[in-house]
């Protein structure tokens, strides 16, 4: 009668949401767009860092950081989680600069020689004159001997203006153009088969009323293969509220196909960094 009686209970929960909620948090989640910035490293320790991402059901992450040592600093606590970014920003006005700052390049060279990094970005890109300077050039001619993933923070039309004078570029575009429409994140994945996209900061456009948009939905059905998620720690507010962060996310992963919420949730990126072995 007992046995009956635990078997019932255990199906009446697998009919509950929370049976459902529990089965959601177990989905892993790879975070394609974390910092741990200078501002970051007093109030939150990498194995705190970490410990937050247990928690949120984070698995991995892809990390940059102003200076690049605070990656290093993840890198080094968990080789096996930590993909490593490597921005070129010392401090936090070296988003507008780097293009044409030798002293940035001089900071950059022997860092990226270690060839610990296998992406490029989070870099910030905002004119087409940015792409002409010998300081780019360099950067550029490092990302093709190295193969790095290029991850700038641009919109569409800069995006293209990048592709065009680098085809073979393979780009994992952050927060999918940060204010551009479901319909144009759609033509550029279209047009570009070498182009991934990541959505930090998107989740109330993906959201918008309070349902999954029909428009952001169809999308993450028909280019499946190139979503990633992200949630852009850039201050150390974000991590405050990482929980949250992730949260919102999952909240629509939860609306789409399974197989499309997984391959959006970690299969994709698993896919584009394997591990390496270190
Ligand atoms: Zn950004």
């Amino acid at each position: 009668m007992m046995k009956t009686l635990i078997s019932l209970a255990a199906i009446l929960f697998w009919l509950t949401p929370a049976f459902a909620q529990a089965q959601d948090q177990k989905r892993p989640i790879f975070d394609t767009h974390m910092h741990y910035s200078h501002d970051a490293w007093d109030v939150y320790t990498p194995a705190q860092i970490l410990e937050k991402m247990d928690k949120a059901g984070v698995t991995k992450a892809l990390v940059s950081s102003r200076p690049d040592d605070g990656t290093m600093k993840m890198l080094e606590a968990a080789p096996d989680r930590i993909v490593a970014g490597f921005r070129p920003y010392k401090v936090s006005t070296s988003l507008a600069s780097w293009h044409s700052d030798p002293d940035l390049l001089a900071y950059s060279e022997p860092r990226l020689a270690k060839r610990q990094h296998r992406v490029f970005g989070e870099i910030h890109i905002n004119t087409p004159e940015n792409l002409e300077t010998p300081e780019m050039k360099r950067y550029l001619e490092i990302v093709a001997e190295q193969g790095l993933i290029v991850q700038p923070h641009t919109d569409a039309a800069m995006l293209r203006v990048l592709f065009a004078k680098a085809p073979n570029l393979r780009i994992l575009w952050a927060h999918a153009g940060f204010t551009e429409p479901a319909s144009v994140v759609g033509a550029m994945l279209d047009q570009y088969p070498n182009l991934w996209t990541e959505t930090s900061f998107r989740a109330g456009d993906i959201m918008a009323g309070g349902g999954l948009s029909a428009e952001w939905k169809a999308l993450f059905i028909r280019h499946a293969d190139r979503f990633m998620i992200g949630t852009d720690t850039w201050v150390v507010d974000r991590w405050h509220e990482y929980g949250g962060l992730i949260g919102e996310h999952r909240a629509w992963l939860e609306l789409l196909p399974a197989d499309v919420a997984e391959k959006i949730a970690y299969k994709n990126a698993e896919k584009m960094f394997p591990p390496t072995g270190n």
